[in-house]
């Protein structure tokens, strides 16, 4: 967990992408800034039309931010990420809330805009037709959306155990460790550890 110097009081988690929308919720809801990948395979959600005056602007959640969609040569769908402005956190009634304040670039005028990226109680209600909920906010909307720089400077504070596991499979033929039971495996992960800490070691050494 990171204690943030330029938002004072504001804390961060940062994960793997075994984190989900379902795990992010509570934790964004007591007033986390939760960081992870995005998981792939996500379609684009529908979110809302925003209509003032003679416009009319589709909303669309893609690739874990707000997003409008337009079509091009009449088929081809092209979704564009809007900016955001600022990471809003309000204290709410029972739990924080969190915004995205949003910009939607327009040549009539340029429209702001505060949408939630914490999960509401209307996301939470179960849809009759589906009998799912209604719509998996924080699954899809992220409070720092992976694909930007500080996206991309919050996933180098993930723990360094998580890239060492990844080093551990990659290490063996199909990424699979050739061990059979658990015994055979904890030799073979001390092994690892051991020679993972003696090589930390020897470079220590050798750069102090
Ligand atoms: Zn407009």
């Amino acid at each position: 967990m990171q204690q943030s110097q330029r938002a004072r009081g504001t804390k961060a988690v940062t994960y793997d992408a075994a984190l989900r929308g379902k795990h992010r919720a509570p934790l964004i809801a007591e007033g986390l800034v939760v960081f992870t990948p995005q998981h792939d395979g996500l379609t684009p959600q529908s979110l809302l039309r925003h209509k003032d005056g003679p416009c009319s602007h589709d909303l669309y959640v893609a690739e874990g931010r707000v997003c409008e969609r337009r079509f091009i040569d009449g088929n081809e769908t092209l979704y564009t990420p809007l900016p955001v402005e600022e990471l809003e956190c309000r204290d709410g009634k029972n739990s924080t809330r969190f915004y995205h304040r949003i910009t939607i670039p327009c040549p009539t005028k340029t429209h702001q805009i505060r949408i939630r990226v914490d999960e509401t109680d209307e996301d939470r209600q179960v849809d009759p037709k589906t009998k799912k909920q209604r719509f998996n906010r924080t699954e899809h909307l992220r409070q720092v959306p992976p694909s930007t720089p500080a996206g991309r400077r919050l996933k180098g504070f993930r723990q360094d155990s998580e890239s060492v596991h990844s080093r551990f499979d990659q290490a063996y033929p199909h990424e699979r460790v050739p061990a059979y039971g658990a015994r055979g495996a904890l030799l073979i992960y001390l092994g690892y550890a051991w020679l993972n800490n003696s090589i930390t070691r020897a470079l220590n050494a050798l750069h102090s």
